[in-house]
């Protein structure tokens, strides 16, 4: 996908617009599988809250991943796009019991990540398989640092509560076959997630019908030049080893999960805007983009840096500019950014625009949530219409209240 390919999609399809490099997503799972090549069942479950169009999750279905999802509206769109439930899990938090029912009626793999619930579900469903999320309480402080944290994170049962689940176990005669974590921090320290698997297989080791253990995610991927990402390769090597001789002191080939949504489609993804207005103020150049944190929030939420290139001028001179929205609530994407001269008109390209990104999108200021379109092989396919009118007052109900006058 070069800056021409880019400029005629946002000619045929208008600005704002978000462009996904299939062949992108499929080197980065290609990658990703190939690190753990040496792994006899591996499963890669793709994490849908990332980027959740239907198109994408075809994507998957067809290069052999399965989805990992959080609500029971992700299954079904799993389940839309084709994906066997058998090939589906379920991690939520926070949800209720009768939303977890459901989702298990579809023959999806349930994950539970709390005593309540698990004493709940298991009361009533003893013979439906479970899988427990763990908090090992590990993260990475500093460089080769292992602190213990995350005692207030509100995902996962603590592993100082394994007594506790293994009675609830006990009592219910339920069917533990999976043990999972995901810590949301990312993996830049290898060592630090090798320490956090030992803590999974100890408790892996407490149950006896386990057929995977499931890794999460945490995967971080570079946003600018010289950013640190994760080892995959060295990754792949150190745990696939650790992983393979827990297999044989266990006596059986378990699966081993993982379910990335960032490393798999952020790098693939590209927000296209174009420039409504240069303005200049006393202490710098604004330049105005016909979109906001409506689209993209990711910069204002989370502090993340997303690099912008002018694909109209990638030639030009460089200069300082603040590129912000058209929302009217403070939305900057970027503050002091060098890059090539901007003119009224010129589109620009955000990096890393394809995790989190449209699936955060929203209608402030009503305006439309932007199309987004598949890249494969020289081929641009439209995977989702420009909002309408229509779609900002379907369900809305005009009622008149009978005021006094
Ligand atoms: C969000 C989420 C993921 C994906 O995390 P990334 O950082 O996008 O790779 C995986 N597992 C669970 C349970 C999640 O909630």
């Amino acid at each position: 996908m070069n800056n021409q390919d880019l400029l005629t999609i946002a000619e045929k399809f208008g600005s704002p617009v978000y462009v996904y490099d299939a062949e992108k997503i499929i080197s980065q799972y290609k990658r990703l599988t190939g690190a753990f090549s040496k792994v006899k069942n591996l499963r890669i479950h793709y994490a849908v809250k990332a980027l959740s169009n239907i198109s994408i999750l075809s994507l998957f279905k067809n290069l052999g991943a399965g989805l990992d999802t959080v609500s029971i509206q992700e299954v079904k769109l799993g389940l839309k796009a084709g994906v066997d439930p058998s090939q589906i899990i379920y991690t939520p938090n926070g949800v209720s019991l009768e939303e977890i029912e459901k989702v298990a009626e579809m023959g999806v793999q349930i994950n539970i990540d709390n005593l309540s619930i698990l004493e709940q579900f298991g009361t009533k469903h003893p013979q439906v398989p479970v899988c427990i999320r763990i908090n090992p309480h590990v993260m990475a402080g500093g460089n080769t640092n292992i602190s213990v944290g995350h005692i207030d994170s509100k995902f996962g049962i603590s592993i100082h509560q394994i007594p506790h689940v293994l009675r609830i176990v006990e009592n219910t005669g339920m069917n533990i076959n999976g043990i999972h974590m995901h810590t949301g921090s990312d993996i830049l320290d290898i060592e630090v997630f090798l320490y956090a698997s030992e803590i999974l297989f100890d408790t892996a080791r407490h149950f006896k019908e386990l057929e995977f253990i499931d890794f999460g995610s945490g995967f971080k991927v570079p946003y600018k030049e010289g950013d640190i990402e994760t080892n995959i390769e060295e990754l792949g090597e150190k745990l696939t080893k650790k992983f393979n001789s827990f297999c044989k002191e266990y006596g059986r080939d378990l699966t081993l999960a993982f379910e990335p949504g960032k490393f798999l489609v952020s790098e693939a993804g590209k927000f296209l805007v174009k420039v409504n207005v240069i303005k200049q103020t006393t202490s710098t150049v604004f330049a105005q983009v016909d979109s906001g944190f409506n689209h993209l929030i990711r910069p204002m939420f989370y502090g993340s840096r997303h690099e912008i290139h002018n694909i109209s001028n990638p030639e030009g001179k460089e200069r300082f500019y603040s590129v912000v929205g058209y929302i009217c609530e403070t939305d900057t994407f970027a503050g002091n950014r060098r890059i090539t001269e901007i003119k009224e008109g010129d589109i620009l390209a955000f990096d890393n625009a394809g995790a989190y990104c449209f699936s955060m999108s929203s209608n402030f200021n009503s305006r439309f949530r932007p199309p987004e379109v598949l890249w494969y092989q020289g081929e641009a396919y439209l995977i989702r219409e420009r909002e309408t009118f229509e779609d900002i007052t379907r369900g809305q109900l005009q009622v008149e209240l009978n005021l006094p006058v």
